[in-house]
């Protein structure tokens, strides 16, 4: 079974790409609709001819299909390169706005963040602000509570915490801290980095109460190199880079015309299938878990069961090195991840897993599967028969005891 049908990429045959929370495979509808843009229609959106006109109308198209994913107006979208510039956006430009009109010095934001959220806010900390990172639970979610016990109604300027975490795949109460905040001040804006949870569950930003919001075009069968920042409206933040004042004055430099295109489209079909991808992949996932636990004993599933997305299942494997595991399956033509691809490249043992109490040994064996809508059961079979082989080869060389 698959949740869409897999012609509908270019793949690589008999590899088995369980990495769709790093990267997706484009759309063949996604790439036809940004072909034209790369070819036939190259003006630039802000000349005052036809070719520009052409360039900017297929902006305006891909905006209102951005908005519709998470129940925006299309005014309050900004197009950005990615889930990186738009956090950083969201942070630093809604930051350096404050800081010269208000005292509020005080950022909360969790230990599980990714890097593109807790980067710049490290750097506001070094600057002065004092900033409160929240713990989680063992299974990897922020409590509300924490929440009302650090937010100060005269002293904290900005909240952001994420929808879904990029390594266990965890739901964050994004709604409930929403209604912490409005509750304390107005003036406190809310931020949540929705990279990995975007086109995989339903997401409206009126519902959950969010000031600024941040999606990913690459992690939802759309090209690389394009985001988006939900700015509600009212909310002023400054820009981070100046020029020709392009995306109302918050994103200068010519507009990135065939990634918006592809954004658009990728956002349009996800809207679309929501609800059938969540059911098919959940259960794709389900019995890829049941398979795991039943056929290696030595993995032990991690995060919360219930607050999840339906594509993400993170084990933890005791005797085995996650990223000799990694390396391994790749051999058998398996793409699987030890966490986030970006903290891997680093050589940096996982902050989100030590946030949830994992013991070194613990950290240190952990493998995260993510499917997409292209993964089979069949495929899933495969993966969990290789995964015991392979973990067998690497016991043999494992200076770690297993434990059973
Ligand atoms: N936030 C989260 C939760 C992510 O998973 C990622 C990508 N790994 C990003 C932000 C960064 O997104 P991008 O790759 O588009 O810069």
């Amino acid at each position: 079974m698959s949740a869409y049908t897999a012609t509908n990429t270019t793949t690589q045959n008999d590899s088995i790409y369980l990495d769709n929370a790093a990267s997706t495979p484009l759309l063949n509808e996604v790439f036809l609709e940004m072909m034209p843009y790369l070819r036939t229609h190259y003006g630039n959106p802000s000349s005052l001819h036809k070719h520009g006109f052409d360039a900017r109308r297929a902006i305006s198209a891909a905006r209102r299909r951005v908005a519709s994913i998470i129940g925006a107006s299309d005014k309050e979208i900004v197009f950005t390169s990615g889930g990186t510039e738009s956090n950083n956006l969201a942070i630093k430009g809604a930051l350096e706005c404050r800081s010269k009109a208000s005292r509020r010095t005080h950022l909360i934001t969790s230990k599980i963040e990714h890097e593109s959220v807790l980067e710049p806010i490290r750097e506001l900390e070094k600057e002065g602000f004092e900033v409160t990172y929240l713990p989680v639970s063992n299974d990897g979610i922020v409590n509300p509570d924490e929440v009302k016990e650090n937010i100060s109604g005269t002293k904290t300027a900005f909240v952001s915490i994420m929808l879904v975490n990029n390594e266990v795949g965890t739901i964050q109460p994004v709604k409930e801290i929403a209604k912490i905040i409005r509750s304390t001040s107005k003036e406190i804006l809310l931020h949540c980095d929705a990279t990995q949870g975007v086109g995989k569950i339903p997401v409206n930003v009126q519902t959950l109460g969010i000031d600024l919001l941040t999606i990913s075009s690459h992690k939802i069968n759309g090209p690389k190199g394009t985001g988006a920042l939900y700015v509600r409206r009212g909310v002023r933040i400054s820009p981070l880079l100046l020029g020709g004042g392009q995306e109302a004055l918050l994103r200068s430099g010519t507009e990135n015309v065939y990634g918006i295109v592809g954004f658009g489209k990728a956002c349009e079909i996800a809207l679309s299938k929501i609800t059938s991808n969540e059911r098919e992949i959940s259960i794709i996932r389900n019995y890829l878990v049941k398979k795991v636990l039943n056929d290696i004993p030595s993995a032990r599933y991690n995060g919360s069961v219930i607050h999840r997305i339906p594509n993400n299942a993170h084990f933890t494997i005791s005797g085995v090195n996650g990223e000799d595991l990694v390396m391994k399956l790749d051999e058998y033509g398996i793409a699987a991840s030890t966490g986030s691809a970006c903290s891997s490249r680093k050589q940096k043992s996982s902050h989100v897993l030590k946030a949830m109490g994992f013991s070194y040994d613990e950290v240190t064996g952990s493998l995260r599967i993510s499917l997409g809508f292209q993964n089979t059961i069949q495929e899933v079979d495969r993966f969990v028969t290789i995964l015991s082989q392979v973990i067998e080869e690497l016991r043999k060389f494992s200076p770690i005891t297993p434990r059973l």
